[in-house]
């Protein structure tokens, strides 16, 4: 030692490697490496040709390099050889996609762990019409299927084969979803979490290549429901015609504009017509029941030839089809408060579209073309947004609502948040 520096003395074990082996049984492999003597190992880096290696340091093999070839699953060979200048590196080859996960470098108890899987890779959130949608990614292929917990509400995913452990939570604060937590659920499946505000039904798919998943959380109750909208006559047949309007023109005008404001909270929206065209009315309950969207709405406007002129808007209803009258009432309750005419009332009328139709349907009488008041509120673009804003609400209350929600929820599999 130098003249002046303190003494040290170093005392240095020879750490030994005795042996390695591969427990292939769980869902994560798992590399055990027994050591005589303490020793540590390094962090897990990859090479350029892919090799995932790491180094014991100061410790020298039992015997010579050892290799070791497995037969399946995402390990292809470990190999464990002398470095030079001391030390010893474990080289392992993994399938694309796995991480080498060391639970603890120090190897003190005399038996170094490494466990091999897939990572979580990307937590992404983004807007989309109606939804929120949530991107896990996975390095590699997951089986993963999310299932619903309540109180407080939150959506789950386990995903097999991805190690977790510490990763902060991601915070989304849109309507419907709050945070997406993850965590190591057992040892060989990591769960995610997602924190739910005000959330109605789910879907989800697979990311590409089975790499983790992609959830849409609804954030309206008419997200991921079927609305046929059905705006009455249309080409030859001009419905009403007063001082030169044309009903079908009035009709198809609240249809396009009910059509977007459902289309905005993720509602998918079919038709019966989207321009001025003909369609015959047995096409368009036939069209209603091969699509058996969630609601049917029938929109017209109203005519008399009597020398009264009645002013107001009806509802009519006709099939016995479950809650084809709640759906009337919701709307046309909806509808008077947008547009405060008279209050003409629901009605058991027998249309043809609301009365051959197999799915729950309403037909709109949105005011009379006959009454000079109601026609000059009917020609602005603005009433009519109105118009169709109450038919809108009306729909977002009906599916929203208990009754439609678990009859909907015998009908089909659609997952239901509520
Ligand atoms: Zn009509």
């Amino acid at each position: 030692y130098a003249a002046g520096a303190p003494a040290r003395l170093i005392i240095r074990f020879n750490t030994r490697i005795t042996g390695f082996l591969l427990d292939g049984t769980g869902l994560i492999p798992r590399l055990s490496v027994s050591t005589v003597g303490r020793s540590a190992l390094s962090a897990p880096q990859v090479d350029a040709e892919g090799t995932t290696f790491m180094d014991f340091a100061e410790a020298s093999m039992a015997a010579a390099d050892a290799e070791l070839l497995a037969e399946s699953g995402p390990v292809k060979w470990v190999k464990l050889s002398a470095r030079e200048g001391g030390g010893t590196r474990l080289s392992v080859k993994l399938e694309e996609g796995y991480r080498a996960i060391v639970r603890d470098r120090s190897c003190d108890d005399g038996n170094a762990v490494v466990d091999f899987a897939l990572a979580v890779c990307r937590v992404e959130w983004y807007e989309e019409p109606g939804c929120t949608v949530v991107d896990i990614a996975t390095s590699g292929p997951v089986d993963a299927k999310p299932f619903r917990l309540k109180e407080p509400s939150r959506l789950v995913v386990d995903l097999p084969r991805v190690w977790a452990a510490g990763i902060p939570p991601s915070a989304v604060q849109s309507r419907s979803v709050e945070q997406v937590r993850l965590a190591q659920f057992t040892e060989d499946t990591a769960r995610a979490v997602l924190d739910l505000g005000e959330a109605w039904a789910y879907v989800w798919e697979a990311l590409p290549g089975n790499r983790g998943i992609r959830l849409r959380v609804g954030s309206s109750p008419v997200f991921g429901r079927t609305v046929l909208i059905d705006p009455g006559h249309g080409g030859t047949d001009p419905g009403s015609v007063r001082d030169g309007v044309f009903e079908k023109d009035l009709n198809l005008d609240m249809a396009l504009k009910l059509k977007q404001l459902l289309a905005e909270s993720g509602a998918q929206v079919v038709m019966t017509r989207d321009s001025d065209c003909s369609v015959q009315l047995s096409d368009r309950s036939r069209m209603a029941n091969e699509l058996m969207p969630d609601a049917v709405i029938s929109i017209h406007c109203n005519s008399t030839t009597w020398d009264v002129f009645p002013s107001g808007t009806e509802t009519y209803y006709c099939n016995a089809v479950p809650y084809s009258q709640e759906l009337a009432a919701l709307t046309h309750t909806c509808v008077v408060r947008e547009l405060k005419l008279m209050d003409r009332k629901v009605r058991r009328g027998d249309y043809h579209v609301v009365r051959e139709t197999c799915a729950p349907a309403i037909l709109v009488e949105v005011g009379f073309m006959s009454n000079g008041m109601d026609l000059q509120k009917l020609r602005d673009s603005e009433f009519r947004q109105k118009a169709a804003l109450g038919m809108f609400n009306g729909l977002s209350m009906y599916l929203g609502s208990e009754m439609f929600r678990k009859w909907r929820a015998e009908q089909t599999a659609v997952p239901q948040m509520r």
